[in-house]
């Protein structure tokens, strides 16, 4: 274990190297905890292909889920943020395809949340809105230089800026719900135009209701909630973990 600037440290575990913030309330809100392994005297077969272990063909765990396989099973390496893995790492197939989704989710949609979209927001049943700018926060902690995914990995809140400032710590989100204009004009799937969150504020367990709405600019909104109902997947998914 050493220590590295910028309040994050490396440490190593069976699966490879991690970069994880030395304080653990900084850790992101999606991230998922390494899985144990399958003991090797659990496994004499392959847990995909069937194929007998023995000297010439090895066992690998995938670093994902844990189990074991043969290398032609297991030979993929993926990055694997959630994990805050620094290099790719070994996985199943399976797994290979879920985290390559998961780069996308990365790459491009958490672009889309922190670059944000225009909504009237509705504050529980208040009869008054506001119009606002809902962004995810990056500005938690400049991570250095974490080779893949750098600051994203540390948004932790939903702000919503307008005359007034509001924020929501994503891990406090019990459920969004996409609300679609209805209308499908050329006859093709309706839009989202809106969200419904129910979340707990700090300190309470009662959970309150925002309502987001589309205004101008209908598509970046629809294109930042598509974005958003993707993150609260992962959040639910690192949450119930
Ligand atoms: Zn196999
Ligand atoms: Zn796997």
């Amino acid at each position: 274990m050493s220590a590295v600037p910028d309040g994050k440290k490396l440490v190593r575990s069976p699966s490879g190297l991690r970069m994880v913030p030395e304080n653990g309330a900084f850790n992101s809100p999606f991230s998922l905890d390494e899985p144990q392994w399958v003991p090797d005297k659990e496994c004499a077969r392959c847990m995909q292909c069937d194929t007998k272990f023995d000297f010439i063909k090895r066992k690998h765990h995938c670093r994902r889920c844990g189990r074991c396989f043969c290398d032609k099973c297991c030979s993929k390496k993926v990055v694997l943020p959630r994990m805050c893995f620094v290099d790719p790492v070994r996985q199943c197939a399976e797994c290979g395809l879920v985290s390559q989704k998961e780069v996308e989710f990365y790459d491009k949609q958490l672009k889309v949340l922190l670059g944000g979209g225009t909504f009237v927001v509705t504050l529980g049943t208040s009869e008054k809105s506001e119009t606002m700018t809902c962004r995810l926060s990056n500005n938690h902690r400049q991570v250095g230089k974490t080779p893949v995914f750098g600051t994203n990995l540390f948004t932790k809140y939903l702000f919503l800026d307008g005359e007034s400032h509001f924020e929501v710590e994503l891990t406090r989100i019990s459920s969004m719900q996409i609300l679609t204009d209805g209308t499908s004009p050329g006859g093709g799937t309706s839009r989202a135009s809106g969200m419904l969150i129910h979340y707990k504020p700090m300190g309470s367990e009662d959970a309150q209701q925002l309502r987001m709405e589309a205004v101008d600019e209908k598509k970046t909104a629809s294109l930042w909630l598509v974005a958003m109902h993707k993150a609260a997947k992962l959040l639910y998914e690192a949450r119930d973990q």
